[in-house]
């Protein structure tokens, strides 16, 4: 008998047999409600991030060692930012904002559009920081295609000059499962490879075009049997699957040592009734800081 572990907070690489075409499938249940339910967002907003939380998981396999990877959509609309980084080690958090007033507006929309929501110019960028003093990497592309799917296809064709296809699903009431699957055509090589690149492509693509969203939603389906359902004609190698979970760099101890290496001066402005409070917007959580901790009082 076969069992299978659910496909709970997991990134499962994977690659074509023939070498042409690698890829992703995440899921993320328990990970996606708690940094969905941190806000009271309107539920197109939490689809929104959902589907940035997915993407963000997918990509950040690309660091190594240590570094962040962070992605954000924005615009001046009814949603001006959206954005979700990952460290490396698969630690994930985001958060939305919605403009003040606009909660009415997004719950009356009757469809799905990052487009209508984020409004005009607004634009989807990718950021690398591969950490150790490294350089950073930024890209950026208009948020053209309306859905996010189209838009992260579009940022790998434009910024990275890469195929890349990806399909995203999202339960459609709490608790919310987000998922996804990516392909990736590798580079073509040798003149003679080029063909059986652009088969390997095409036959990727017709298969990712078959999965059904209640496929990578199922939590009693794992990556290794739908990979194994799509790719079988061909061959699929699994890799072994990363975990995701929350988190974030806010602890208490790192906001004093900011707050710490600021002037006294500085200090003592951010006193408000007696207290400095700094807000992370990742956790939605509000640390108080008094006189004395702040070094202002002496005993
Ligand atoms: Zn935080």
């Amino acid at each position: 008998m076969v069992t299978h572990t659910p496909m709970e907070n997991l990134m499962t690489p994977f690659m074509l047999e023939s070498g042409h075409v690698r890829g992703r499938i995440v899921r993320v249940g328990s990970v996606a409600n708690t940094i969905l339910g941190r806000y009271d967002y309107p539920p197109l907003v939490t689809k929104l991030l959902g589907e940035l939380l997915v993407i963000a998981a997918m990509l950040s396999a690309n660091l190594k060692q240590e570094g962040i990877f962070t992605i954000q959509i924005r615009g001046k609309g009814l949603v001006p930012l959206v954005v979700v980084d990952s460290v490396y080690g698969g630690e994930l958090r985001g958060y939305a904002e919605v403009s003040e007033g606009a909660n009415d507006a997004i719950r009356a929309m009757t469809s799905y559009s990052p487009q209508a929501m984020l409004g005009e110019d607004a634009y989807l960028a990718i950021t690398l920081d591969p950490g150790q003093g490294m350089q950073r990497y930024q890209g950026i592309v208009g948020l053209e295609g309306d859905s996010i799917a189209a838009a992260v296809t579009n940022y790998f064709t434009q910024s990275e000059q890469l195929d890349v296809e990806v399909k995203l699903a999202m339960s459609e009431r709490s608790p919310w499962v987000a998922a996804g699957m990516m392909i990736e055509r590798m580079p073509e090589g040798e003149p003679l490879a080029r063909e059986a690149n652009q088969e390997a492509w095409r036959y990727a693509q017709a298969m990712l075009g078959t999965v059904k969203k209640d496929e990578l939603l199922d939590p009693l389906l794992d990556a290794q049997t739908l990979l194994f359902r799509l790719f079988h004609e061909q061959g699929v190698i699994v890799y072994a699957a990363h975990t995701i979970s929350v988190g974030c760099r806010c602890s208490r101890a790192r906001i004093e040592q900011l707050l710490m290496s600021m002037s006294a001066s500085d200090r003592l402005e951010m006193l408000v009734d007696g207290k400095a409070s700094v807000h992370c917007q990742f956790c939605n959580k509000t640390e108080l800081f008094s006189p004395k901790e702040l070094g202002l009082v002496q005993d």
